[in-house]
């Protein structure tokens, strides 16, 4: 069983300590993705062992302009992020899914001048939640 240390590390952009982390693997080689549900911060790693070493073939983070969950009712969904300021009408849309539709979830937007994320619709569900509530 993997350790919580294992599934989450701390966001480089607003701090938050459990930005998640998504892995895929295939022989040879495997890919790491690290995702901050506050702030969007995004990380990629690739690795290889090209030589039978495991090696950091690729690295790049992504700035984070917000982030955002929908959840239909009684579905599931994941966490996402926007990596450029979003447009209004996109902005529009997740409002009214988690205002008016019975969306759950949230969305927050990355506040330059302030250095922080903010919540700007929904709430944040529980850190570690199980698959559904609904
Ligand atoms: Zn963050």
């Amino acid at each position: 069983m993997e350790k919580l240390s294992d599934m989450h590390e701390k966001c480089r952009q607003c701090g938050f300590g459990y930005a998640r982390i998504d892995t895929e693997g295939w022989p040879g080689n495997s890919a790491r993705r690290v995702m901050c549900p506050v702030c969007g911060w995004t990380r990629l790693e690739e690795h290889g062992w090209p030589d039978g070493k495991p090696r950091l073939l690729k690295r790049s983070d992504s700035h984070g302009f917000g982030a955002y969950r929908l959840v239909p009712p009684g579905g599931y969904s994941g966490y996402n992020a926007f990596h450029c300021v979003p447009d209004a009408a996109v902005i529009h849309h997740i409002r009214e899914l988690l205002e008016c539709k019975g969306w759950k979830g949230y969305l927050t937007l990355w506040d330059e001048a302030a250095g922080r994320a903010r919540l700007v619709a929904g709430s944040p569900l529980q850190k570690f939640e199980s698959a559904s509530n609904a």
